[in-house]
């Protein structure tokens, strides 16, 4: 064994084979790849030293959170050169200051147990996403992740007060600050967030609190299109005097998936239709919040967006209109190997690109099965394709890339976005490039020779090895 391999296995590595799989792959298991060694440092110090022991010998190193990426960033390369550096360990909440509305948490920490945190003080942490029970701060930060409350708190880049991480050279990096407000020079650690573990490792972050809502209003109504679901949004901005924390659009296809993975869901409307908002409203404080719900329903209903509807009563009754929207994901993950996307258009544009995406997929692949759904408030949909129920594994990759290019091709008319949330990592890289102006590229590579002169941090995601 070569010495370096000697001075890494100080770090605790995974060794069983069992137990080594769930750290080469991540949840859509499409991707599968080998590692030199899987280490899971306890400490800040000893990240650093495993990294300054990978920059000297040029070891590429990978750093990885709760797995839950969804472009195959985190998985290691095929080949078993680079060194995965598992975060789970660092998972210890520094400081909690509800009077600053801010807590200091490590990189490790799983995204629910910081919700619950925030809870107990009486404050919320608003990032929320269907992988929360799985994903890390730490790799919700490097991707930086959206999610269900974007339009009302921001991606996870506005929840961000200070950074400390651990940079390609093995520094360590102390940016913890947690003040809301700070102008001095270049704001460093928004390098950092969403660059999905190519510019060092990130090890604890300071993050924004919220007052936590003790009115939570829950909806489930059926619309007629896109088109009415955007122009209800716009009323419900309005008539909930911007307490509008959430606002899904979801496709029929998407409820039978929920069900197909849930089947005691029930559908919440006597109403089929081919379109349905999922929207939430909280509000801390004095506000009559139900009083409000109920208006803006009834003047959405004279204005004829909502056909039919329905207000959970209780929490229990929120829970199960959420589940359509949790295992609508699962259902599709059931359904095996399909089309992920996760695009973005103005808001305003949101009924003609569907449109024309569902027009350009029904003539380029009349057998593909689209399931759009997706954030109204930040013109970002999930716009995914199944393939028929009877197509040969073998053939799915290539039907897939095909439907894949369908769905970008309607984009430029809009000046749209191929990733909205997800990131690049390996998946997009291709289409990311082919995007990128030259001036951008110049300026992404300067970045990326600055943090990481030798290259080691998870190469090939975001740039070409
Ligand atoms: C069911 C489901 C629902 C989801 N919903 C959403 C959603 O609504 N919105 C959204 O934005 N995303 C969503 N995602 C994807 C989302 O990107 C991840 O869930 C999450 O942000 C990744 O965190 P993780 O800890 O699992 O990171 P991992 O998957 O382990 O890693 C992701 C990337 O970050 C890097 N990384 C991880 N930790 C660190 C670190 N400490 N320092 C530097 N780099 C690091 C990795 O190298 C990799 O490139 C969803 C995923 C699933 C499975």
């Amino acid at each position: 064994m070569p010495p370096i391999d000697d001075h890494l296995a100080i770090f605790d590595p995974v060794t069983d084979p069992d137990q080594a799989e769930r750290y080469l792959t991540d949840w859509p298991r499409d991707a599968k790849g080998r590692a030199r060694a899987i280490l899971r440092p306890r400490t800040v110090e000893e990240v650093a030293q495993i990294v300054r022991l990978c920059a000297a010998a040029a070891i590429p190193v990978v750093p990885q959170g709760g797995h839950t990426g969804l472009v195959a960033g985190g998985v290691p390369s095929a080949d078993g050169t680079e060194v995965v550096v598992s975060l789970e360990r660092l998972n210890h909440i520094r400081e909690i200051d509800p009077a600053n509305f801010s807590m200091t948490v490590e990189a490790g920490c799983i995204l629910a147990n910081l919700h619950a945190v925030a809870s107990e003080h009486e404050r919320l942490f608003p990032l929320a996403l269907g992988a929360q029970g799985s994903c890390q701060i730490g790799g919700n930060v490097a991707t930086n992740a959206g999610g269900l409350n974007v339009l009302r708190y921001g991606m996870t880049r506005n929840l961000v007060l200070g950074i400390e991480a651990v940079l390609p050279d093995g520094q360590i990096w102390n940016g913890l600050r947690k003040l809301h407000k700070n102008n001095t020079g270049y704001d460093l650690k928004q390098l950092l967030i969403g660059s999905e573990g190519t510019l060092g490792i990130i090890t604890a972050v300071s993050l924004r609190l919220f007052p936590k809502p003790t009115q939570v209003e829950t909806a489930f109504l059926a619309v007629e299109n896109p088109a009415a679901a955007v122009a209800l949004y716009g009323l419900a901005r309005r008539d909930l005097s911007d307490l509008l924390s959430a606002f899904e659009l979801i496709g029929h296809v998407g409820v039978e998936l929920a069900q197909e993975a849930t089947p005691d869901l029930r559908h919440p409307l006597e109403t089929r239709s081919s379109h349905y908002v999922l929207m939430e409203a909280s509000a801390s404080g004095l506000v009559d919040l139900s009083a409000l719900m109920q208006r803006f329903l009834e003047s959405a209903m004279e204005a004829g967006h909502v056909l039919d509807g329905t207000v959970a009563a209780n929490s229990a009754q929120a829970g199960a209109l959420w589940r359509i929207r949790e295992d609508l994901v699962e259902g599709q993950a059931r359904r095996g190997r399909h089309l992920r996307t996760d695009v973005s258009v103005p808001i305003s544009d949101i009924a003609a690109f569907l449109a024309k995406t569902d027009a350009a997929l029904a003539q380029a692949e009349p057998n593909a099965i689209p399931v759009a759904y997706g954030h109204v408030g930040d013109g970002n949909l999930h716009y995914n394709v199944l393939p028929p129920p009877h197509m040969a594994e073998g053939d799915k990759p290539a039907f897939l890339k095909r439907c894949e290019q369908v769905v970008y091709a309607a984009l430029p008319e809009f000046a749209g976005s191929i990733s909205a949330e997800h990131g690049i990592g390996r998946a997009k890289l291709g289409s990311y490039l082919k995007g990128l102006a030259p001036e951008e590229k110049a300026l992404t590579e300067g970045v990326k020779r600055l943090f990481d002169p030798k290259g080691i941090m998870s190469p090939g995601r975001l740039f070409e090895v």
